[in-house]
């Protein structure tokens, strides 16, 4: 079977969240059921240097503005299909904003080219590759179904929501310039309050739709948690199923991993001692008893982080430290530098993207704070779990999912591997860390916990077994 994916991220070339490991991640867990994959991205200058043994299989003359090819080659082991179309994608830095932090104003059309190039390569137009089946993910993707909706080779598509808060809405002037059939302006098609929505367009057209955990598939399916397209999501309640991301165990192996001072596995999970060394270090911390808190995060309110700022002040006077490492939200950010200096020797602030270092934290913290307001499915609690760096989690979406909350009973048998609060607020979060603070002054129970989680699956070999049925599945339905 071939599929083609259409993405505006992929690890290791371009990523800025978790749909780039998991756009990266799903050609090589695909493979041994017998699906090829290849990845059509836009030619961002990284995807472009990267790229190895490119030959052009494709030309347009004039794509959204200027002129265009399709570069068949390979990243890796990643067959990419790069979008080389200078005039949208040749510029240095981020793939969605600007310098100012403002969204590209040609946002409409770099990633109306991306859908419609898929179409493309899903209506057979691109000998060099055929796809059976077309998989979209996110808003930047989200054209692709209708286009592909329209042609007269009829190829179903897949289609993933990974955040459902980013939904790529356009003003209704830019409909003629996207080249659909005036029969795709309404709302059975891609019209969205007044505009043009691309989330919503794949989530119309799409013939299947997935998210990333069960748990959020319910949610988006509620006013509270729909953003919007709840009503959409539940009249699709059918076609819509929720599979967890895995992570690539490879890449996260605290056996193997070279980011870290001193590597271990879960029978010498007492090693880690020397990475939270070196995590103190690196965030002028002094050494102390008390749990060694860790964050690696977008500085959101999405994330929670404003809460976090909010109990900054509690969670040292409850005896914690914690090491922080992101960036987003200028005020979040000064926030929490500010309280690095209210905490010197208890909490540390790294402010930017260091993929290194997040490593280092997952390797020496002791746990993970992820009180996010809502989480379509989150990585770094798998990353947590794997390198024995307890998670602390809101009970939301894929982190209610993925981790089994410390009460009693699953204390007892054994079956914790992490710590719930039941929403994203002060209060619970508080609650939460005196229970992390409680156990682990039992280093015995503890370290069970560690080891359990440690021994959790958290590769993607169930989940990829689960898209492979899926896209069967929607073949033989469009056949049919
Ligand atoms: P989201 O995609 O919503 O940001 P996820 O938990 O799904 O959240 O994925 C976040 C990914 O980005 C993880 O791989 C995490 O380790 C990484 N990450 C987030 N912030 C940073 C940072 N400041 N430095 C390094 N890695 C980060």
């Amino acid at each position: 079977m071939k599929v083609l994916a259409a993405a505006s991220e992929i690890f290791p070339l371009v990523k800025t969240g978790g749909l780039a490991d998991v756009v990266g991640a799903l050609p090589g867990a695909l493979k041994s059921h017998g699906i090829e994959m290849r990845c059509l991205l836009p030619g961002y200058p990284a995807v472009m240097a990267a790229l190895h043994d490119g030959k052009a299989v494709h030309g347009f003359d004039s794509l959204f503005g200027g002129p265009a090819h399709i570069i068949a080659g390979k990243a890796g082991e990643l067959e990419i299909l790069a979008l080389d179309a200078p005039h949208l994608y040749l510029r240095a830095g981020n793939p969605y904003v600007g310098p100012g932090g403002i969204d590209w104003p040609d946002n409409w059309q770099r990633f109306g080219a991306l859908g419609f190039v898929a179409g493309e390569i899903g209506g057979g137009k691109v000998k060099a590759f055929v796809p059976d089946l077309v998989h979209g993910h996110d808003w930047q993707a989200g054209l692709a179904p209708a286009y592909l909706h329209f042609l007269t080779r009829k190829v179903p598509s897949v289609f993933t929501i990974h955040n459902l808060a980013f939904q790529g809405w356009f003003p209704s002037a830019i409909f003629p310039e996207l080249g659909l059939p005036p029969a795709a302006y309404g709302i059975a098609g891609v019209e969205y309050y007044g505009g043009i929505g691309y989330l919503k367009s794949g989530l119309h057209y799409a013939d299947a739709i997935t998210t990333v955990s069960p748990s959020y598939a319910d949610e988006i399916c509620t006013p509270q948690g729909g953003m919007g397209l709840d009503g959409l999501l539940r009249s699709r309640r059918d076609d819509l199923i929720g599979i967890v991301n895995g992570i690539d165990t490879d890449v996260w192996n605290p056996a193997t991993d070279r980011y870290l001072v001193k590597q271990y596995d879960a029978a010498s999970v007492a090693e880690r001692a020397a990475n939270k060394r070196a995590v103190e270090k690196r965030f002028d911390l002094g050494a102390d008893e008390g749990p060694l808190l860790c964050v690696v995060s977008r500085l959101t309110w999405q994330k929670g982080m404003d809460i976090l700022v909010d109990r900054i002040d509690e969670l040292v006077q409850a005896g914690m430290r914690l090491a922080l490492l992101g960036s987003g939200d200028a005020a979040i950010e000064s926030a929490l530098m500010l309280a690095a200096e209210r905490h010197s020797g208890r909490i540390g602030t790294i402010i930017g993207y260091d993929e290194a270092l997040s490593h280092l934290l997952q390797g020496g913290a002791d746990a993970i704070l992820i009180p996010s307001r809502f989480e379509p499915c989150g990585l770094t609690q798998l990353y947590g779990l794997r390198y024995g760096c307890v998670p602390v989690i809101t009970h939301a979406g894929g982190l209610a999912d993925t981790i089994v909350d410390a009460n009693e009973a699953a204390l007892d048998s054994g079956a914790a591997t992490g710590f719930h609060f039941a929403s994203a607020d002060g209060a619970h979060l508080l609650n939460a860390l005196r229970r992390v603070a409680r156990v682990y002054k039992e280093p015995q129970l503890w370290r069970r916990m560690q080891q359990r989680g440690m021994g959790s699956d958290v590769s993607w070999n169930r989940s990829a077994a689960r898209y492979a049925s899926l896209y069967k599945h929607a073949i033989a339905r469009k056949k049919s």
